[in-house]
């Protein structure tokens, strides 16, 4: 599951109380059956739960996912949740993280602007309203490249090896410091809850071996 930033992302981690009425159980680390790649989580402002292919491009492809717990899924396609290479060889653990993605509302422009420039016109205003939630979930698995600078800590080098494997198109120009700040404030989160250790995945264990055992956790 590539936890990649969103155009609409406020880049804000917030806590899971922002789940509000949100009753329906979430699936911890869901696969999707038919195609076995990572499935992301989202929840509206309704509380309502969807899943979602968890792509660089943010569609579904050819199919809606089918959301099932990896360890239901015989042989999954575990990319790194950073670079998103297609071979986790480790798996980290952290707190949840939430972030709220918000929907522009209206754009308020000057009406002198307006009449002069029209599609040009500066936006003096932008109200926004909450459109759905994603939960990032604990486990973060991690190809090796990436799992180095995670052992070493090296914040600002695991942020530049991602924003070196994402496409042109989210790191080009302006988008470039926006996204280098999300991908900031997400894994400064992960840093500071990351759990001691990690897990080794091998196959039959997509949630990886841990030190001190001999089984899935
Ligand atoms: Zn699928
Ligand atoms: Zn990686």
């Amino acid at each position: 599951m590539p936890h990649l930033p969103q155009t609409d992302r406020s880049g804000k981690p917030i806590g899971p109380d922002a789940l509000g009425s949100t009753t329906a159980p979430l699936l911890e680390s869901p696969y999707c059956r038919r195609c076995r790649r990572g499935v992301s989580i989202r929840i509206n402002g309704l509380g309502v739960v969807t899943y979602q292919h968890a792509n660089k491009r943010g569609d579904n492809g050819d199919h809606d996912p089918e959301p099932v717990p990896v360890t239901e899924i015989p042989d999954p396609i575990i990319e790194c949740d950073f670079c998103s290479a297609p071979d986790a060889a480790w798996i980290y653990r952290c707190a949840n993280q939430f972030s709220e993605h918000r929907r522009v509302t209206t754009r308020v422009v000057s009406v002198s602007d307006y009449r002069s420039r029209h599609a040009a016109a500066r936006v003096r205003r932008t109200d926004t309203e909450h459109a759905v939630t994603q939960a990032w979930g604990e486990r973060w698995p991690a190809c090796h490249g990436c799992a180095d600078l995670i052992e070493a800590r090296d914040l600002y080098g695991l942020i530049r090896r991602v924003v070196d494997a994402l496409p042109a198109k989210l790191t080009r120009g302006k988008h470039l410091v926006r996204v280098r700040g999300e991908l900031h404030a997400t894994y400064s989160e992960v840093f500071d809850t990351l759990a001691p250790g990690r897990g080794r995945i091998i196959p039959g264990h997509p949630l990886g071996i841990w030190p001190g055992t001999e089984t899935t956790s």
